[in-house]
């Protein structure tokens, strides 16, 4: 199939833009966050740190590309978003304090929200005066999210909700939250599971609702339980209709898939870090031929995994569906993240070990957190188990038992 690498006018004018923008505005920014140095690895001052650059990239109009300009954005075409995400990626630049709001939240917004909602939310998530979360997954509703078993239950001009949502990621950090609840618990019984869910934005601080963190494999606390008991969410906080919830999700789940076309970029940028880094620390390991046989191994992948995601892109262009490179590549890049923070701690020998914090820490110790960390890579987003079900199912069409959920 052919696979169109063409940039049009308008395409390279955004690149060369943006390239502009972050050559004027991202040294500055970079420097000024090493003056201070000894609180560099603390939570809130990475919070702090991506929140300052969110509103440095809304000022310049660069913060959500995707969202319409009557919002703050510019109307971003896909190869645009696509050049978006591999620009941000070769370039390093910090993460968002909003990225969920950005990338899934707003244009569930944008697409569902009455004016009211908009203009309530949008200006908020965009400047990141207020942050977001997002809240799907429950106990028994993970991959199988249809199984949601959170109620809201009508109650005048209220709803009341009960139940629990785990591994949201930065609850805790929220002012608001997106969630799915299940307005008709009949729904279940009738075997009708994806009906009868509908989405809500939620007061992260309205009483009723508790927040736990949860520390993950790498020690961070970044991801939370939250508990719901008999908290009250207005009905105006609604989006979309009653059971509409998992068409209003669907719809942007898959919103911003490019969005992995700048994680393989970052994977590219990592893997001539780590050979950087391994020239300084442990060079010996660099004229080992097995390392060398996995540095051509994982360069090589990381092409391929790009070429899929083009691939997606130009069957986007043409109109028809991104289907099925959009899973193969999800598939292949969380491997491929898994493997290539293997590799660096192999490559850095024991300095590739030591954890953030220590004083002879390499590279603030990023690649002993991501050897750890990289384990969500396999189950965030659909697991890969689940991910192989699909495509031989429904791509490939192997013979057998239906075995997706
Ligand atoms: C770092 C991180 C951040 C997250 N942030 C958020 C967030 O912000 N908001 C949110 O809503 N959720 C979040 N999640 C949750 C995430 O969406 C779920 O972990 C994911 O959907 C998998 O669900 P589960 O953990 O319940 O696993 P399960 O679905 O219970 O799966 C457990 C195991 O069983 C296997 N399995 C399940 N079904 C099948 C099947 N049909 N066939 C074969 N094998 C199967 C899976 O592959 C897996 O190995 C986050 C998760 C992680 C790791």
């Amino acid at each position: 199939m052919a696979v169109d690498f063409a940039m049009s006018p308008a395409d390279r004018a955004f690149a060369e833009d943006l390239r502009a923008w972050l050559d004027e505005h991202l040294p500055a920014f970079l420097t000024a966050g090493d003056e201070d140095d000894d609180h560099a690895s603390t939570a809130e001052h990475i919070q702090e740190r991506r929140r300052a650059w969110q509103k440095l990239l809304d000022q310049g109009r660069w913060a959500a590309v995707h969202w319409p300009e009557e919002w703050g954005g510019r109307a971003a075409t896909p190869m645009q978003r696509l050049l978006y995400a591999e620009i941000m990626a070769e370039k390093r630049v910090p993460g968002l304090y909003n990225t969920n709001g950005i990338w899934q939240i707003g244009p569930m917004l944008i697409q569902w929200g009455t004016d009211d909602q908009k203009r309530r939310w949008l200006p908020s998530i965009l400047s990141g005066d207020e942050h977001w979360c997002q809240g799907f997954s429950e106990p028994d509703a993970g991959n199988d999210l249809a199984n949601l078993r959170t109620t809201a239950v009508a109650d005048g001009d209220t709803y009341v909700v009960n139940g629990t949502k785990i591994w949201i990621s930065t609850a805790h950090l929220a002012r608001w939250g997106l969630f799915l609840f299940r307005t008709d618990p009949t729904a279940i019984t009738r075997e009708a599971k994806h009906e009868g869910i509908t989405a809500f934005v939620v007061d992260m601080h309205a009483p009723g609702v508790v927040t736990r963190p949860i520390r993950d494999i790498s020690g961070d606390e970044m991801f939370n339980e939250v508990v719901f008991t008999d908290a009250v969410v207005d009905a105006a906080n609604r989006l979309g209709g009653e059971g509409e919830g998992w068409m209003v999700a669907m719809g942007t789940l898959g919103f911003e898939r490019v969005g992995i076309a700048g994680q393989i970029t970052t994977l590219a940028a990592d893997l001539r870090a780590m050979v950087e880094t391994a020239r300084a620390v442990n060079p010996g390991a660099l004229d080992d031929p097995l390392m060398g046989d996995r540095l051509a191994r994982a360069w090589t992948e990381i092409e391929l995994c790009r070429l899929l995601v083009y691939r997606a892109l130009s069957k986007v262009a043409r109109g028809e569906k991104n289907w099925p490179e959009v899973p193969l590549a999800k598939l292949q890049w969380s491997q491929l993240a898994q493997s290539l923070s293997e590799l660096a701690v192999d490559l850095l020998g024991p300095a590739g070990a030591l954890g953030r914090g220590g004083p002879d820490a390499v590279d603030r110790g990023k690649w002993s957190r991501q050897y750890a960390f990289q384990r969500y890579s396999t189950i965030g987003g659909g697991s890969t188990e689940v991910q192989k079900n699909i495509i031989a199912d429904r791509a490939i069409k192997l013979p057998g038992k239906a075995r997706s959920s």
